[in-house]
């Protein structure tokens, strides 16, 4: 699976459209202070799934919308697609070529997209988990990521080492059979009541 392109429409400082293609080997993004580099990783953490403003440097989710300027007015809307290459098939969909974007309206009102398609959040959570793009892998290393890693508790560093290992995946798929299973346990002891009251 590699990194194809970036698109970024009204996201943050990116008011005009602007494609992002990633091409063979590294690529590095300069500029001078505040031009907006650290809001092209954002935009790639946003479109995969992050759930907290904070974690974006804002207050709400909409604050990710193209605030203005002296010259130039707000936006209403903010879109990002990521586009990758799964010639591979490293993530588990039957496409050549996968592209998921979001969108988010000054509502709050959001919506994702896989390959055109409108699917949920946890669809794109769901696939990006243990690709090593998941929320906490370590692909995405933003400013002052290396010292917390180092000061976090050993179980918070355990659930980092979970997910580069690809376990974590399995702990929430078992976490949820187990809740399933003890419903289920409650339903037959409620039938079992209901049994014993009949006879
Ligand atoms: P540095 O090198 O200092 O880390 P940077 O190149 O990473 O800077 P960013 O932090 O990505 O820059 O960009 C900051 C810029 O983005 C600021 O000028 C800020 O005003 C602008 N910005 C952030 N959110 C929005 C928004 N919602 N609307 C318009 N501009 C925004």
């Amino acid at each position: 699976m590699k990194l194809k392109s970036l698109v970024i429409n009204g996201f943050k400082s990116f008011a005009d459209k602007t494609q992002i293609d990633f091409q063979d080997g590294m690529t590095a993004i300069v500029g001078p202070n505040g031009s907006g580099k650290s809001n092209v990783i954002e935009a790639i953490r946003w479109v995969l799934g992050e759930q907290s403003a904070k974690n974006l440097r804002g207050e709400k989710m909409p604050d990710v919308i193209f605030a203005g300027t002296d010259t130039r007015a707000p936006l209403n809307r903010a879109e990002v697609e990521i586009i990758f290459d799964n010639r591979d098939h490293y993530l588990p969909l039957d496409e050549d070529e996968v592209a998921i974007s979001r969108r988010i309206y000054r509502n709050s009102d959001s919506e994702f997209l896989l390959n055109g398609k409108q699917v949920r959040l946890k669809d794109i959570t769901g696939l990006m988990l243990d690709t090593g793009l998941g929320r906490e892998s370590f692909s995405i290393i933003s400013q002052g990521r290396v010292e917390s890693i180092f000061n976090s508790k050993p179980e918070e560093r355990r659930v980092i080492i979970e997910e580069v290992a690809g376990v974590l995946k399995y702990k929430k798929e078992k976490q949820k059979a187990q809740q399933e299973l003890a419903e289920t346990t409650d339903h037959l002891d409620r039938v079992a009541d209901i049994v014993d009251e009949l006879q």
